[in-house]
């Protein structure tokens, strides 16, 4: 059977020259590959006392949904600009070029709330660091990060270190 990795199709030069695209769709329409891939992060964060799984726009929807349900907890979706209808907070984040804006609702959580974030890959963490800071701006807990695949030489969960987040992934591609 091949593993989860295996499962992951690389698409070199998508969106654009010189990029790996490390595309999901492969291990979504795969019953077992997509099951393996949320029991598994389903298991590291329960019994933490997590009361919501903030999912990134988009493929973190589709991720996060399924974890959010298998905990028992409330989900939040952190939106691109302008997706959302007010009133809501954002936080931009530093793309190749340029600038881009996440967004969740005000008072959406409260100190109470124990959040991990869910994306489908790590790469320079700058998506992942605004969806952090929006969640603290909320006087929200962030227990972690949880993606599929972290690209280790391009530091995104040293990043997220740095900020105190702990990160989980299933897998990691060297690279870009
Ligand atoms: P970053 O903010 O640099 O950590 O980038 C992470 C976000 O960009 C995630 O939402 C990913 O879906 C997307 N992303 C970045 N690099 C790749 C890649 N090589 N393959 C697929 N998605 C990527």
């Amino acid at each position: 059977m091949k593993s989860l990795i295996e499962k992951i199709r690389t698409v070199p030069n998508f969106p654009k020259d010189g990029i790996m695209f490390r595309d999901i769709t492969t291990l979504l329409i795969d019953a077992d590959g997509f099951k393996t891939a949320i029991d598994k992060t389903v298991k590291r964060w329960s019994d933490l006392g997590v009361t919501k799984i903030a999912g990134i726009d988009a493929r973190g929807f589709i991720l996060g949904g399924a974890i959010a349900y298998n905990l028992g907890v409330g989900f939040l979706p952190v939106r691109k600009k302008g997706k959302l209808p007010p009133k809501t907070i954002g936080e931009e984040y530093q793309l190749e070029y340029g600038v881009d804006t996440l967004e969740v609702l005000q008072n959406s959580l409260d100190s109470s709330d124990r959040v991990v974030v869910v994306d489908d890959l790590i790469a320079t963490g700058g998506t992942a660091e605004a969806t952090v800071k929006l969640i603290r701006r909320l006087k929200a807990e962030v227990l972690g990060c949880s993606f599929i695949i972290n690209l280790p030489d391009l530091g995104g969960v040293s990043r997220l270190k740095e900020l105190g987040v702990e990160s989980f992934s299933l897998c990691e591609f060297k690279g870009h």
